[in-house]
């Protein structure tokens, strides 16, 4: 096992590493920028190192900074968390090269799924359904309108390096295609420096379904369930919960086996996450991320397996230890983004914080880097914390979930709190009946 471990983030999630690191008896190193000084993750780190000036591309994208850092506190390894370098192949592979093992998937997987017309078709070979549309990447508009016919609107062009939610454009008709088109093309050249787009069907009332594995080297291959994602505002996640009020059983049992098997095919090692879109009873493949993710706590919450922990063991060489029989599944669980900003533009509010309180009490979690007296940094992700409930059915995590919120104390800040408490309440969200479109026809009617 490791003796010291660099933490390549900021944040929660820098926190959240540390603390699976600690537990394991692993000695941690924070890296920060000049202005996360002060930060949690700092403070609570064995040893720290700052790697540059607040911009992100100075200091926690600064690839040699960190690998400098990693080198004068002699760490064995890096964690990349999530976002930053997380999904950056190249930063693995000089990781590897750097003779420090990466706390991830193997720099060919992380290169394979970012590109996303490559991943469809890999997991499509691996036994994966996937959404229709488009053979590879489209480059003319005479060819989209072509394909776009043939699969039928509405449309959906996304960017093959695309990520974040970001360079995806809608047809809903043939009328739209051209303009749709070539902005998703310039768009994905400026924002991904690739240009390279693909056509899917837009499906109009899916949910987002996605689905947790872990695999380690010795081709031992578990997944842990399904966490449902729906509710998003551009694209992006908002809440989450496990497991999805929309599946049973069977549904789960079925797409999890699909996903192990697939996983299991490709070669993968380490936690990753099938994305899917469910409608109808049918799952649609979009995307498979390499890496811890954000909403990892409620598959947490709900199988008593620490995520983080179990991706420094396989790290480290050692078996998964149990097979998927062994993996039970207890009770429900919510995770709330709550973000520092404006609940009703969603406009960012950077500041210093009043009086911190965050709740307590059974089956309540908070992941956050927050404190009295903290200045939260406008360089960043506006999100500040997850609120995490776990109940032993899904009304009890709901109740629970409403009264952890109305504890929670962020003074000095706005925040998103009071939409999560509205839709804490809300007859669609108790009843499980929302879709990915739900969410912004909610704040357009409110
Ligand atoms: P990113 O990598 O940017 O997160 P994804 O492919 O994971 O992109 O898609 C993000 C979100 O975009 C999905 O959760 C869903 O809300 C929407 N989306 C993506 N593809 C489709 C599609 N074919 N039909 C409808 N919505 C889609």
């Amino acid at each position: 096992m490791f003796d010291k471990v660099l933490i390549a983030n900021r944040g929660e999630i820098a926190l959240r590493i540390q603390r699976a690191c600690k537990e394991m008896g692993i000695r941690t190193v924070a890296v920060h920028s000049t202005a996360d000084e002060d930060a949690m993750h700092v403070r609570l780190a064995d040893e720290a190192v700052c790697i540059g000036p607040p911009a992100a591309k100075d200091s926690y994208l600064n690839v040699s900074a960190i690998l400098s850092a990693a080198t004068i506190s002699n760490a064995d390894a890096i964690h990349p968390g999530y976002g930053f370098l997380s999904e950056n192949a190249q930063f693995a592979q000089m990781v590897e090269e750097h003779d420090f093992v990466f706390i991830g998937p193997s720099p060919e997987h992380i290169r394979l799924m970012g590109d996303k017309i490559a991943a469809k078709d890999a997991v499509m070979k691996a036994g994966i359904p996937v959404v229709p549309g488009s053979d590879g990447g489209v480059e003319e508009v005479v060819d989209a309108k072509r394909i776009a016919k043939e699969i039928g609107y509405p449309v959906i062009i996304k960017a093959s390096a695309g990520g974040g939610g970001r360079g995806m454009k809608v047809a809903q008709s043939e009328a739209e295609i051209e303009i749709a088109f070539t902005t998703a093309r310039s768009e994905a050249g400026s924002i991904f420096g690739n240009p390279e787009v693909y056509i899917e069907k837009f499906l109009t009332r899916p949910r987002h379904i996605e689905i947790q594995v872990l695999a380690d080297n010795h081709g031992n291959v578990v997944h842990l369930g399904e966490r449902d994602c729906s509710l998003q505002r551009r694209h992006q996640k908002v809440l989450e919960e496990a497991p999805s009020p929309a599946l049973n059983k069977a549904e789960r049992d079925e797409i999890g086996e699909i996903a192990s098997e697939a996983v299991k095919k490709i070669g993968y090692r380490s936690a990753g996450t099938i994305e899917f879109l469910y409608e109808d009873g049918k799952f649609y493949f979009i995307e498979m991320n390499t890496r811890l993710q954000v909403e990892h706590p409620v598959t947490e919450m709900i199988t008593g397996i620490d995520l983080v922990r179990e991706m420094v063991r396989i790290a480290s060489g050692a078996p998964l230890g149990y097979v998927q029989d062994d993996i039970k599944f207890s009770g429900h669980a919510i995770e709330c983004r709550i973000n520092a900003e404006d609940p009703e533009t969603f406009m960012p509010c950077p500041g210093k914080i009043g009086i911190y309180h965050a709740p307590g009490g059974l089956g309540v979690r908070v992941d956050s880097g927050l404190y009295s007296g903290y200045s939260v940094p406008p360089h960043y992700d506006s999100m500040i914390a997850k609120l995490i409930v776990h109940g032993t059915n899904r009304n009890e995590c709901l109740m629970r979930l409403r009264r952890a919120l109305s504890e929670y104390v962020i003074d000095g800040l706005k925040t998103t709190i009071p939409l999560h408490q509205r839709l804490a309440v809300d007859p669609d969200i108790i009843n499980g009946d929302y879709d990915i479109h739900w969410l912004e026809k909610f704040m357009d009617r409110e």
